[in-house]
């Protein structure tokens, strides 16, 4: 943990915040898929899922959000994973969500181009956007309202995971599923399925390199955590927590892994930063 990496020649500026065009107009991108965030409620789509990646396109480099992506009415040919590198157009979100990395993608223009099948091909497209302090993110959010809301964070060490049941969706959020479920789709008879609630949250706790850091605990909103306790569904809830814990703590932040937090905030609270997602190569 900690080593040292040498910045290559042409490392990205982290200081800076990506800017955004102004105006609707769709823009042609490559995008490496790093982020892959839970499914939220969505009275139009069911669910609609956030990600998240590095745009590779020489001209513009760096973090970029993609929403809304809504994985059930995605074409199974147009379905991506992690690590799969995307070409798209999408347009600069303005309105709904300023923060600077965030554009809406135009869903029927994705076309998968490729897929990062170990860690060892994936660093070098990484290596560079790894930060150390968490803190120092924290601090941006506080000072500017135009501060970046993406980015890799090297854990000095992570200290624990909570994990504990999910009290289930708001009122807006169930809201929002009852919407969808009553509106027939045209043409089927098969009746529209709500999205359920996981049956646990879970929570890092860490501290960064940051000079004072006073340690950090974070919701973990990763589509991992989802689908884990998907697969898992039939165990009961004392075995499922440790299948939680064995896979998110032992597994991804254990003494053989380099643990990277790919944190984000939310667009309303933005200073409230999730992990949306573990990079976790062997150790060097
Ligand atoms: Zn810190």
């Amino acid at each position: 943990m900690g080593q040292e990496r040498t910045p290559s020649l042409f490392a990205p500026d982290l200081s800076m915040t990506p800017e955004k065009p102004v105006g609707d107009r769709p823009e042609r991108m490559k995008v490496l898929i790093t982020v892959k965030a839970a499914p939220q409620p969505s009275s139009t789509y069911g669910e609609t899922v956030c990600v998240a990646g590095l745009r590779l396109d020489l001209a513009s480099q760096g973090w970029i959000r993609l929403y809304p992506i809504n994985f059930r009415e995605l074409e199974s040919n147009g379905r991506f994973r992690k690590y799969e590198v995307i070409n798209l157009e999408a347009r600069p979100s303005h309105s709904h969500d300023s923060r600077p990395e965030s554009w809406r993608p135009v869903i029927p223009s994705i076309v998968k181009s490729g897929y990062l099948k170990d860690w060892k091909t994936r660093d070098p497209y990484i290596a560079d956007y790894i930060e150390e302090s968490m803190c120092r993110m924290f601090a941006e959010a506080k000072r500017t309202k135009n501060s970046r809301s993406l980015a890799a964070i090297r854990a000095k060490v992570v200290k624990g995971i909570d994990i504990e049941p999910h009290p289930g969706w708001t009122p807006q959020e169930q809201r929002k599923i009852d919407q969808y479920v009553s509106q027939q789709e045209l043409g089927s008879t098969v009746p529209r399925s709500a999205l359920e609630a996981p049956r646990f949250k879970a929570w890092y706790k860490y501290d960064c390199w940051g000079g004072k850091c006073a340690g950090h605990r974070q919701g973990i909103l990763d589509w991992e955590l989802v689908a884990l306790q998907r697969r898992f569904s039939e165990l009961g809830d004392d075995h499922l927590k440790e299948v939680i814990y064995h896979n998110f703590f032992q597994r991804m932040c254990g003494a053989e892994r380099e643990t990277i937090f790919y944190v984000g905030n939310q667009a309303k609270r933005q200073q409230t930063f999730s992990v949306l997602g573990t990079y976790y190569p062997k150790a060097m």
